[in-house]
């Protein structure tokens, strides 16, 4: 048992961390009530990797991806949907709650929750530049109304272009073209998932799609999108003077943090919600936890915002515990965690640990009966970071490794 009866605990955010706050509070036993605003989709919990992996492709339904729901949750528990924490007045301890319905009245019109404690798990929505919002056929993969809307039209065997090649554009790339569709694949650089994975999987990566009869059209910028009528195809205008055009177009642009309602309040914004070791933000009572949360990372000795699904169940379960450790007097314990996040593309796994940003030597080995590429990135000559493809073995070993080696020399990026 955890807490007081008296006490109210606010959850914002329906998705992963908010989740897993909510069953983690529950786990323990908090003798309070909890008020989760789960936000504007209007829908339970479900697993967005699957979006445009499996779900993108028909192979499951939307009903097999949900999170476990907490029908069985001991915990008093007031689920608020369709509704979004529009305001917090840090002073008075107390969260404006908006919904849905009420778009366009003063926020004014919603209702202060008091909160004893707040977890701010808000996460991330779909990087849309203006121009191009709001296009018949242009669509942007966040959520699972946004999935369910390119499925729908995929009946129709539509001619489809990819813009962009981080995670999300090449999965979706990968799984349209799984699906049999044709796919043009635009990479602003020269190689797909290159920030991420550098140039040696980045030429993998372009290598798989060739295989599989993607067209990409590389170091290329969408500067404009133009749509004829409401069914028509949809044109896409290139920075060389160059077009393409298309019947569904899919931007996989990267995302932005939300956490927009926060403004003013005297919290740091600066890239996501700023928190300490222990995703304490300044304020002690207010905790941030999944793709919202920019905390420093010991076991590599500087700041950083993961956005990665394991990330926000292992944050979301940590900032928990750093809330129950000021309860109980206790210090609050630091989250030292190494990064860990997955794509499955064609039937391959890739996987990757660490935080290779500021990397300034690579390993390449081959791997396994298919001679797959095995990266090690290394920093002034210490691991920071490793990826592969069908190695999870290796993988989780180097994980466990830039784990022990970051917390025994203070971080591995503090030299
Ligand atoms: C298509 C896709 C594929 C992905 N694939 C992978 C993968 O293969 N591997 C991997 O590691 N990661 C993957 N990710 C990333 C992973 O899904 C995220 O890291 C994870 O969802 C983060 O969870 P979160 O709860 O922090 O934030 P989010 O999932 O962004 O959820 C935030 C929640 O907050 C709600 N909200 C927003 N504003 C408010 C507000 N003001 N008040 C209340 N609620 C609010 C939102 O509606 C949402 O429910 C993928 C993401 C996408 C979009």
């Amino acid at each position: 048992m955890v807490g007081n009866t008296s006490q109210t605990i606010v959850v914002a955010g329906g998705s992963l961390a908010g989740h897993t706050v909510v069953a983690e509070l529950d786990r323990r036993g908090f003798t309070g009530e909890v008020v989760w605003v789960r936000g504007p989709e209007g829908e339970a919990p479900y697993s967005r990797p699957a979006l445009s992996k499996e779900l993108i492709q028909g192979k499951v339904t939307p009903e097999a991806i949900r999170l476990p729901a907490p029908e069985e949750y001991r915990i008093r528990l007031r689920i608020v949907d369709r509704a979004v924490c529009a305001r917090l007045d840090p002073d008075a301890d107390r969260v404006l709650v908006t919904h849905e319905t009420e778009a366009g009245k003063e926020p004014s019109d919603g209702e202060w929750l008091p909160f004893d404690a707040l977890f701010v798990c808000t996460g991330m929505r779909a990087r849309l530049p203006e121009g191009f919002a709001g296009l018949p056929g242009v669509h942007c993969l966040r959520t699972l109304a946004d999935a369910e809307r390119i499925r729908e039209r995929l009946a129709d065997r539509p001619r489809t272009v990819v813009v962009g090649a981080g995670l999300v554009g090449s999965e979706m790339a990968a799984s349209l073209r799984s699906c049999g569709l044709p796919v043009e694949l635009v990479v602003q650089g020269l190689l797909p998932m290159e920030p991420v994975f550098g140039a040696e999987l980045g030429r993998f990566c372009l290598d798989q799609h060739h295989a599989r009869g993607v067209t990409t059209r590389l170091g290329a910028t969408v500067t404009a999108l133009s749509a004829e009528g409401p069914t028509g195809p949809v044109t896409l205008t290139f920075d060389d003077g160059g077009e393409t055009s298309a019947d569904l177009v899919v931007l996989g642009l990267g995302a932005v943090t939300t956490c927009g309602w926060l403004e003013g309040c005297g919290l740091d914004l600066s890239d996501g919600l700023g928190c300490d070791e222990a995703l304490r933000t300044a304020r002690p009572n207010i905790f941030a936890a999944g793709d919202v949360a920019n905390w420093r990372n010991p076991v590599f000795g500087r700041r950083m915002r993961v956005e990665h699904w394991s990330n926000a169940s292992a944050q979301a379960r940590h900032a928990v515990e750093s809330w129950q450790a000021g309860q109980e007097g206790r210090e609050a314990p630091a989250f030292a965690d190494v990064p860990y996040f997955w794509s499955d593309q064609y039937g391959l796994k890739y996987q990757m640990v660490g935080h290779a940003r500021g990397h300034d030597e690579v390993q390449v080995e081959r791997t396994g009966t298919d001679g797959h590429p095995f990266v090690t990135y290394l920093r002034e000559g210490r691991v920071v970071a490793a990826a592969g493809i069908n190695a999870p073995r290796a993988v989780m070993r180097m994980k466990a490794r830039i784990q022990t080696e970051g917390m025994t020399t203070q971080g591995v990026y503090t030299r």
